[in-house]
């Protein structure tokens, strides 16, 4: 059954739950069909190689904005996790092709190392989080979605911030927008960066 709602500005056609057939029960629902791209494993590349197929490859010549990049180094960047565990999520990637930590050069582990650093100082700043799970997974075994392209986990904690939801439904309630969550992470570090005089601009990009 459909209602006509004139607000003026347009007409809209809502639907009225009325007319649909429903057994109620004490449970709330969490609607998160953004899930299905990852479960279903529509955005994952089929292969490990470099380029277009490569989500991290894409976001290093991308728009910052567009691609959720939140600072960028001389040999890495800083990118929020499509699919997050808790707001914030930031991936600090290489922006080489690299899949093992092993084949990355002293410098790109050193800088790697400092932006991760640097990230949970940010992090610390915009939302204040009790903790931090840091951590890579190397290889398809190990639980990597992306194995062709390095990239280190920076997850925030909160106290409380896991609940039955992942454990039984595979799901995750992420109260924030992802478009909201890099501006406000990325104004932070660009402001600290300049405080503390060590921006460091990217190589050969604009
Ligand atoms: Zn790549």
């Amino acid at each position: 059954m459909a209602s006509e709602v004139d607000d003026g500005a347009q007409d809209l056609d809502i639907e009225s739950p009325d007319g649909f057939a429903r057994a109620e029960d004490g449970f709330q629902r969490l609607w998160t069909p953004h899930r299905m791209v990852y479960i279903s494993g529509a955005d994952r590349p089929r292969h490990e190689g470099a380029g277009r197929e490569c989500p991290f490859c894409r976001a290093v010549d991308a728009d910052d904005e567009a691609a959720l990049v939140v600072h960028r180094g001389t040999h890495a960047y800083a990118v929020l996790n499509l699919y997050p565990y808790n707001p914030g999520h930031l991936l600090v990637c290489p922006y080489e092709h690299l899949a093992d930590y092993t084949d990355l050069s002293a410098a790109q582990r050193d800088e790697i190392g400092t932006m991760t650093a640097t990230a949970m100082t940010v992090l610390r700043t915009v939302s204040g989080p009790h903790g931090f799970n840091l951590g890579m997974n190397q290889g398809g075994v190990a639980g990597a979605g992306i194995v062709g392209h390095l990239h280190q986990h920076v997850v925030p904690r909160w106290s409380g911030d896991s609940n039955f939801l992942p454990i039984v439904a595979g799901t995750k309630a992420v109260p924030e927008l992802l478009a909201d969550t890099r501006g406000k992470i990325a104004a932070a570090w660009r402001e600290m960066a300049e405080a503390t005089g060590q921006d460091t601009p990217p190589e050969g990009t604009g």
